[in-house]
This record gives structure tokens, C-alpha cells and sequence, in this order.
């Protein structure tokens, strides 16, 4: 299970609050800087984790909970409430075309996991009776294109690709296929680079004004932690993003990524990835993570 460091830390936390019957408020105190310790030591951003804190000790210290038979429950039930609004309250859906097809330009560094996810995302929709069209537009890499036509045939899924030609033409030229083929939903593959640099976002930017996605995911590694917080601010402030694919969240111990994206980009967590297999993708729900998270 993704992380454990913070669950078995936060359980901690609550099992000296749970001892202790009532509650003073410096158990409580004491309670919130072991919180505030277990999400630094998960990556989370230090801003995050301080506005956190001080917004549940708010609550927390408050009659309703103090002089409650059961304040110790009453604070983990307030933690989990602002675990959940911290990662966005509810899930967020992708945007669809008032005419289809709705396009999604998948965007993210090379190794996120954006061909994976392009694919699985496509399997999910067809499972749901959509009509995907995958596109090859990471034209630098040829084994980007065999990949996504690898996985785009085991989601069943048909792949657009024209080789190693221009990716803003490709894209143009796909969305073109998908009305004449009836494909209502167009997922387009970018290049990534290792690191962020202009020729990426300029690429991704003339991509955007030509086709118009309806739907902009910037794919990241959960692994990375802050470092993917930082790209995720980096890609919103250049292309704008309407939302995250977390990827990698089976290998992501601490949790990090997960708990500041939102609050520091403003920008939800749609999808997480959880595998390398096809099915293994999840619409994200903040109050299922919150609750996963608390045990
Ligand atoms: P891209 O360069 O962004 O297109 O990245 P890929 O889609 O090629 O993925 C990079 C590597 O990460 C591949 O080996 C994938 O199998 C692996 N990968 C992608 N998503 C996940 C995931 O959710 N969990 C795990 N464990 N591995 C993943």
C-alpha cells in the first residue's frame, strides 16, 4: 500500500490522543506537531503542511470537540475532513466537447508515464462505451510510437500515428480522422524532455492553439514528491493545465505529491496510476485517499 510512512505515523499520533480520554489542549498541541512532522517527513510542501496543521488545531480546540465523550475520534474525523478538502474535496471529471470529439492533450517529462496512461485512460473509456483515438505525437523517440501502439492494442483501442513527421500537424490531422471515423474522444500523446525547457512548451503551446483540447492532463511521478509539485506549477504558470494524472502511486511511499498538488497549483488530481498493467488506473477521489491514508 502507497504511504505507509504517513499512516503508521499519523496512527501513531492518534493513538496517544485515543489514551488519553479527555482532552487538554496541549494534547492537542502535541497531537498537531507530530501531524505536522509525519507530512514534512512525507514530502509534503511546508506551506501546505503549516496551513494545514493550523487549520485542524482550529477546529480541533474547539467546545464541540473538548468536552465530547469522544474527542480523540472527533479530531482524527476533523484531519480526515481536511486531508480530503486539502487533495480537492471531490473528484473532478474531465471536460467533454459540447461536439464531439472532446480532445485531451496529455502532456509531462519524459518517464512520468505519459504513454502508459495515455493508453490506460483510453482502455477505461472504452470500457465505458466511448470511441477513443490514440495519438502518436512523441515523434523524437521512435520507441515512443511502437509503445503506444503496443498499448493501444492491448486497451483495443486504434492508434493515429505518421511516424517521425511534425506533431502539430499530427494532432491536427487526428482530430480530422476521429470525425470522419466517428472516434469521440482524442487522446494525444506528447514528447516529453527530462527536463522543462522552452522547445517542450512551445511545441506543447502550438499543439494547443492548433487544436483547441478541450482537456489539458500534465501526467507526473508520484515518486518524484515535491519535485513533482514543482513541475506541475511550472506547467500550469507556461500552458495552463486543467488537471493531474499521479502516476507510480504503488511505488510512492510518502504520499507528498499527492497531498500539495492541489493546494499549491490549484489544479485537481483527476487520475492516479497504480501499475504498469492497462486496467491499473483510478478516477481519483480525495475522501477514498483521505480515508486510505488514515487506515
Ligand atoms: P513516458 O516517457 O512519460 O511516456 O513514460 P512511460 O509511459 O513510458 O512510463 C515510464 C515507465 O514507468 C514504464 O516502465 C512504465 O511501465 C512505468 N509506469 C508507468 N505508470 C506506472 C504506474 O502507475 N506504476 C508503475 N509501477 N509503473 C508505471
Amino acid at each position: 500500500m502507497a504511504f505507509e510512512g504517513l499512516s503508521d505515523k499519523l496512527s501513531n499520533a492518534f493513538k496517544r490522543l485515543r489514551s488519553k480520554g479527555k482532552l487538554s489542549q496541549s494534547d492537542v498541541k502535541e497531537a498537531m506537531r507530530e501531524v505536522r512532522l509525519a507530512l514534512l517527513e512525507a514530502d509534503v510542501n511546508y506551506k501546505v503542511a503549516k496551513d494545514f496543521v493550523a487549520k485542524v488545531s482550529e477546529r480541533a480546540v474547539g467546545a464541540e470537540v473538548m468536552e465530547s465523550l469522544t474527542p480523540a475520534q472527533h479530531v482524527i474525523k476533523i484531519v480526515n475532513e481536511e486531508l480530503t478538502a486539502l487533495m480537492g474535496g471531490e473528484n473532478v471529471r474531465i471536460a467533454s466537447a459540447p461536439k464531439p470529439p472532446t480532445i485531451v492533450m496529455l502532456c509531462g517529462l519524459q518517464g512520468s508515464g505519459k504513454t502508459t496512461h495515455a493508453a490506460k485512460l483510453a482502455h477505461m473509456f472504452k470500457k465505458q462505451g466511448r470511441r477513443p483515438l490514440l495519438v502518436a505525437c512523441d515523434v523524437y523517440r521512435p520507441a515512443a510510437i511502437t509503445q503506444l501502439k503496443v498499448m493501444g492494442e492491448k486497451a483495443g483501442v486504434s492508434v493515429f500515428e505518421q511516424g517521425q513527421g511534425n506533431p502539430v500537424k499530427i494532432a491536427k490531422e487526428a482530430v480530422k480522422h476521429a470525425k470522419d471515423y466517428g472516434n469521440d474522444l482524442v487522446l494525444l500523446d506528447t514528447a516529453g524532455r527530462l527536463h522543462i525547457d522552452e522547445t517542450l512548451m512551445d511545441e506543447l503551446k502550438r499543439i494547443k492553439a492548433e487544436v483547441g483540447p478541450h482537456e489539458i492532463l500534465l501526467v507526473v511521478d508520484a515518486m518524484t514528491g515535491q519535485d513533482a509539485v514543482n513541475v506541475a506549477k511550472a506547467f500550469d504558470e507556461a500552458l495552463g493545465i486543467d488537471g493531474v494524472v499521479l502516476t507510480k502511486l504503488d511505488g510512492d511511499t510518502r504520499g507528498g505529491a499527492a497531498l500539495s498538488v492541489r493546494a499549491v497549483t490549484g489544479k485537481p488530481i483527476k487520475f492516479a496510476g497504480t501499475g504498469e498493467k492497462i486496467e491499473e488506473i483510478e478516477v481519483f477521489h480525495p475522501e477514498r485517499m483521505a480515508s486510505r491514508i488514515l487506515g
